[in-house]
């Protein structure tokens, strides 16, 4: 089908300023994650380039394609953005910025954040000078997560919080957290509220948590007598979960994202040849699914972007994706043979294939398991209590 004029001038100016303004090394594949720019208050830029890559994409307002400008964002229509998209892909631009903000709590504080929170909280985010982290789990709630005892006690002028998060990724990184917090005891999901505060508040504490991929990217995270101004809570006391399970719903469009492989090559091609009939097989059949979640995937966006996707396909997407993810990497990993086995040497670029296959273990955990969100997709679909 042909493009709309409107849209090919779009492309065409779209094409020419991102051919002028992206930098040729932000042109380059991410090859570790000291390359992803994640912004925020400590962050510590890799070259003058990504520093410009950033800045000249958020006055834009392009880190945020689709928010409204008022806040900073570009402004773009659905149809606009998808555009920027797939020039952007065509240069093999860098995402300038990976950010919490942007997929899990922007989307949030636009729904329910008042006038004044949004013009405080999401310019800063848009230009990725404050870096989010995200308090939900706790050492007794992660799957029930209503069951959260963080407890955030109505001091009159503020709430005194006190508490502990756990699996609280790049917390001790991060300049700000979005919490979730028990202000009543009276109901369990009733009595949940949406917090938001400085990590440099008196009274927060991180401890980074080692992983067997050998990396550390999550915390515990305490919280004694913190003070947080009572201006802080989005949404209405005692609402909490509906914000929260809003931003669920982004969050798992986010990690559903992982099925895509960031937009590599089908995995056949990857590969190489492959002398091993069954497992050639199991490829090819890997690289149709995978075709067919990234049509899925388009459809699903734009459900979502319009207020139009099923309530059971955020965990729909997010059991696909994340499942696809850990298939294309039990498949890199046979592929490779013993090779990729190899822990330490340059020449595997020190296990990296190893070390991505053990981290995509935690994508069918991470954001709910896998079969939470099975149960909630038989939920919806079955239109069972409680969905
Ligand atoms: C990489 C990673 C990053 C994370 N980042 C964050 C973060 O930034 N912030 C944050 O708050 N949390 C974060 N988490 C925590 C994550 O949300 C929880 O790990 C997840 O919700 C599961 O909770 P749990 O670990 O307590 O497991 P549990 O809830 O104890 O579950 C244990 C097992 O029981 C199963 N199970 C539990 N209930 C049911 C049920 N009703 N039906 C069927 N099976 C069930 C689960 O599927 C799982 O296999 C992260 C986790 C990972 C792995």
């Amino acid at each position: 089908m042909a493009e709309a004029a409107d849209l090919t001038q779009f492309r065409e100016e779209t094409r020419a300023w991102l051919e002028a303004n992206c930098p040729p090394e932000m042109r380059q594949p991410v090859k570790s994650e000291e390359d992803v720019c994640w912004g925020g208050r400590n962050f510590k830029f890799q070259s003058d380039a990504q520093k410009r890559w950033l800045e000249v994409m958020a006055q834009r307002g392009w880190t945020t394609p689709d928010w409204p400008r008022e806040v900073g964002g570009g402004g773009l229509t659905p149809a606009e953005s998808k555009i920027l998209k797939e020039e952007m892909r065509r240069i093999g631009a860098r995402n300038p910025l990976n950010s919490f903000g942007i997929s899990m709590l922007g989307p949030a504080l636009l729904k329910y954040g008042t006038e004044e929170q949004k013009q405080r909280f999401l310019p800063p985010i848009v230009r990725g000078e404050i870096r989010w982290c995200q308090g939900y789990s706790e050492p007794g709630a992660g799957s029930d997560l209503a069951g959260l005892q963080t407890r955030a006690e109505d001091m009159g002028d503020h709430y005194l919080v006190n508490g502990q998060k756990v699996w609280t990724s790049y917390a001790d990184q991060a300049d700000w957290i979005f919490c979730l917090v028990r202000t009543s005891t009276e109901s369990k999901h009733g009595g949940i509220s949406f917090l938001l505060f400085d990590m440099e508040s008196e009274g927060v504490s991180t401890k980074p948590i080692l992983l067997i991929s050998g990396y550390s990217p999550f915390c515990e995270t305490f919280m004694d007598n913190v003070k947080v101004p009572k201006d802080q809570v989005v949404g209405e006391v005692n609402k909490g979960w509906d914000v929260a399970k809003y931003l669920l719903g982004h969050e798992r469009e986010m990690i559903s994202g992982m099925g895509l492989g960031g937009g590599t090559a089908l995995l056949g091609k990857t590969l190489g040849e492959i002398d091993d009939p069954a497992l050639r097989a199991e490829v090819a059949a890997f690289d149709v699914d995978a075709l067919a979640f990234a049509a899925m995937s388009e459809r699903f966006i734009d459900q979502l972007k319009a207020g139009e996707a099923h309530p059971a396909m955020p965990s729909m997407m997010k059991y696909a994706g994340t499942e696809l993810n850990k298939k294309r990497h039990e498949l890199i990993m046979a592929g490779g043979g013993s090779d990729t086995l190899e822990w330490e040497s340059e020449r595997t670029r020190k296990g990296k294939p190893a070390r991505e296959w053990l981290r995509t273990k935690a994508n069918s955990i991470e954001g709910g398991t896998s079969e939470v969100q099975l149960g909630i997709i038989a939920k919806h679909i079955l239109r069972l209590p409680g969905a």
